[in-house]
């Protein structure tokens, strides 16, 4: 009588996934989809399976940075097949949605979609999935941090004081919802000329590295600003997957997550 008390519902993960790894930002713009798109391509060339989630539900920038965009496949209404690219399997919520058209869902819609996105995808055996989330502090960095069982973040940022302030707000969210933050990265952080080689600190240079060593969190890397970065992208061939300097620095990057 009075039965057993329901078992409290705590954070869970897909079960063939070793680790999952957030990749927020304070704002928009400052490359975070970009360093996630990389590094995924980086570790799968290190030879760890890796699935990328872009949970970027406003402005979901995967499906071009990747290469890919088309519906996956759900052949029994519920389970979804994820699409694969550049040796990273992948989801995002752009494939569900046509390009261009701006998501307009209210709040339990978007979050019913994240858990989606999370719980139904044949994500498969995974080292590592890292999710692309939205920039800020708002509903889907509180649901994906409360509901699953993360293992750490990640905060990218330039060096700029107006992006620092705000990559604090998210270090501090994630310090409240107890995710543990894995390092920063500084991106955008030097430009350097091709033609005459002078060195230019556009954004600022080393606010990323003071800011981690304030915060006692590690500085996981600094990225240049580079044309071929953004080129790479816009095209669905992420610069990681080429060869050149670029590659060399998401190599080192995702050496440094996976030692
Ligand atoms: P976020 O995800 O933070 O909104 P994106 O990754 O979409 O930012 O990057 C914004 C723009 O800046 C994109 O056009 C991208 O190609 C470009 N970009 C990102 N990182 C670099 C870089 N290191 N050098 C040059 N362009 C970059």
């Amino acid at each position: 009588i009075g039965g057993h008390p329901k078992p409290q519902e705590g954070p869970t993960k897909p079960s063939g996934v070793k680790r999952i790894i957030a990749i927020g930002s304070g704002k928009g713009g400052v490359g975070k989809s970009t360093v996630s798109s990389n590094l995924a391509v980086a570790l799968a060339r290190a030879g760890r399976k890796v699935g990328l989630l872009d949970a970027d539900i406003y402005g979901p920038s995967q499906p071009r940075m990747m290469g890919v965009n088309k519906r996956p496949a759900s052949p029994d209404g519920k389970r979804i097949i994820p699409l694969h690219a550049h040796g990273v399997t992948l989801m995002s919520i752009g494939f569900m949605v046509e390009e261009g058209k701006a998501v307009v869902w209210r709040g339990p819609m978007l979050m019913g979609a994240l858990q989606q996105m999370m719980g139904q995808v044949e994500w498969g055996e995974l080292d590592v999935l890292l999710v692309d989330l939205p920039p800020g502090t708002g509903d889907v960095q509180l649901t994906l941090c409360t509901k699953t069982e993360l293992t750490g973040a990640i905060v990218v940022s330039t060096p700029q004081d107006v992006a620092l302030i705000d990559a604090r707000k998210a270090i501090n969210m994630f310090g409240t919802l107890k995710t543990p933050v894995l390092g920063l990265i500084e991106n955008m952080s030097l430009f350097v000329c091709p033609t005459c080689g002078s060195e230019h600190q556009i954004f600022g240079h080393g606010g990323v590295a003071r800011e981690a060593e304030a915060l006692g969190v590690p500085l996981l890397g600094t990225l240049p600003i580079d044309l071929e970065t953004r080129l790479a992208g816009d095209s669905g061939t992420p610069v990681a997957a080429g060869e050149g300097a670029m590659a060399d620095a998401y190599a080192r990057l995702a050496q440094g997550l996976i030692k």
